[in-house]
């Protein structure tokens, strides 16, 4: 999202989400930096139209770094987690990435993907 469409208090509070962590990642965020994220996004040009209203709330609201934002772009939750799983797949493709595991220096972890902001809200 452009961050100049949201005020400085909404901004605040949308930073203090989830403690000035990426609600995705969990890296730590700065104020001056971070992106805040559609947690359901705004989809250019969607048929039908959305509701455009209803998803500039501050539920609708995530606060987010660079990478994570840049990356789940217009994808839902969801579909970013599928499209996480396929870089993956992309990854072992290559010959560089297949050649760092053989010799080690790249060790692939099979797991799901569970955002910070789900690990947190489970907690309670
Ligand atoms: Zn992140």
């Amino acid at each position: 999202m452009n961050n100049d469409k949201c005020n400085p208090f909404t901004r605040d509070l949308i930073f203090k989400k989830y403690n000035g962590h990426c609600a995705y990642c969990g890296v730590e965020i700065t104020r001056d930096t971070f992106h805040v994220d559609h947690i359901v996004p705004l989809k250019r040009h969607s048929y039908p139209p959305q509701n455009v209203s209803a998803l500039n709330k501050i539920e609708n609201y995530n606060p987010s770094c660079v990478l994570c934002n840049t990356s789940k772009n217009s994808f839902t939750v969801d579909e970013w987690r599928n499209e996480l799983l396929n870089k993956m797949k992309i990854l072992n493709r290559g010959t560089k990435y297949t050649l760092l595991k053989r010799f080690g220096l790249v060790k692939e972890v099979i797991k799901p993907i569970v955002f910070y902001f789900e690990k947190i809200n489970s907690h309670g």
